[in-house]
């Protein structure tokens, strides 16, 4: 499972994609602009900074590597260029909060994980 987003997650960054063509961002991996359905679609590193969007704690894990996290704290973190992505977040962290975007491993898998800005 490699793609542009995993590869930069374990190198640190965060990518979202953008269409070429007309320049709007993409909310999930896409083969066609989900806006002007061009293919002309390309992946940018972004700054990590973002602005949490809502808050979930999560008290019962999909998968047994999960499991050991419990409880823990998902987010839907707003990226200062727009995307929207979803990642784990330092508990007690709340809507508004200016966060900063690092990475960590779950069996091995790299992950996005916001902290205080
Ligand atoms: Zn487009």
């Amino acid at each position: 499972m490699t793609s542009p987003y995993t590869e930069g997650l374990a190198a640190g960054l965060l990518r979202y994609q953008v269409c070429e063509t007309c320049a709007a961002w993409q909310p999930l991996q896409r083969h066609a602009c989900g806006h002007c359905g061009s293919r002309q679609l390309a992946w940018r590193d972004s700054s990590g900074l973002a602005t949490i969007h809502a808050v979930t704690e999560v008290f019962r894990a999909p998968t047994e590597a999960f499991q050991a996290l419990v409880p823990y704290t998902l987010v839907l973190a707003t990226l200062d260029e727009g995307p929207r992505v979803m990642g784990h977040a330092d508990p007690g962290i709340a809507i508004g909060d200016r966060v900063r975007a690092s990475v960590f491993h779950v069996d091995g898998q790299p992950l996005p994980r916001f902290r205080r800005a």
